[in-house]
């Protein structure tokens, strides 16, 4: 375990609830977007229990089928970029022997930061679903809009707000903890 601190930052504030907002994609067959979240709030929890930061992630295949997960990792792991997302990424990919994850979506309890942006496009996800935003470091609606940039070459649509309030709660009751 890395003897690594926050800097600073006011986590518990970062995590901000929102509702659903505009049409809602299709969840892969057989699912819901809800049922997803509780997968991601469930390897959120075990971040948890491990001591860190309480986000987690999941990835679809359009038949249904979850083939990544990921919890938030990178004190336990001294790996910076250990985010839930990357780490879902890496077990998709891994499971599916492909570097790419077309026709895959992710739903994850907390809005990406620019890297985990970043990796989603690298991934070639189709689109990504997420529980409250990050007013700090959310880099798809809250201080970028990374998703969307016109030169990225691959887009992949957004919607945050499922089981939002309980993703938050699950940040800001980790940081009234700690205090
Ligand atoms: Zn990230």
């Amino acid at each position: 375990m890395c003897d690594k601190k926050d800097a600073g930052m006011d986590w518990a504030e970062r995590a901000v609830p929102e509702s659903v907002g505009g049409p809602v994609p299709s969840p892969p067959a057989g699912r819901t977007w809800e049922e997803l979240m509780r997968m991601a709030i469930g390897l959120a929890a075990g971040a948890e229990a491990r001591g860190e930061v309480p986000v987690g992630a999941v990835i679809a295949e359009r038949s249904g089928t979850v083939v990544g997960e990921g919890g938030n990792a990178p004190l336990g792991t001294c790996d910076p970029t250990a985010h839930a997302e990357i780490m879902a990424i890496r077990d998709a990919c891994r499971h599916l022997g492909n570097y790419r994850l077309e026709g895959c979506v992710m739903v994850v309890t907390m809005e990406p930061c620019a890297m985990c942006a970043g990796a989603i496009v690298h991934a070639r996800l189709d689109g990504v679903v997420y529980g409250c935003r990050d007013a700090l470091a959310g880099a798809v609606v809250s201080r970028s809009d990374l998703l969307d940039a016109p030169f990225l070459n691959h887009r992949v649509w957004h919607m945050g707000g499922v089981l939002s309030g309980e993703c938050a709660a699950l940040i800001r009751t980790f940081f009234a903890k700690r205090r």
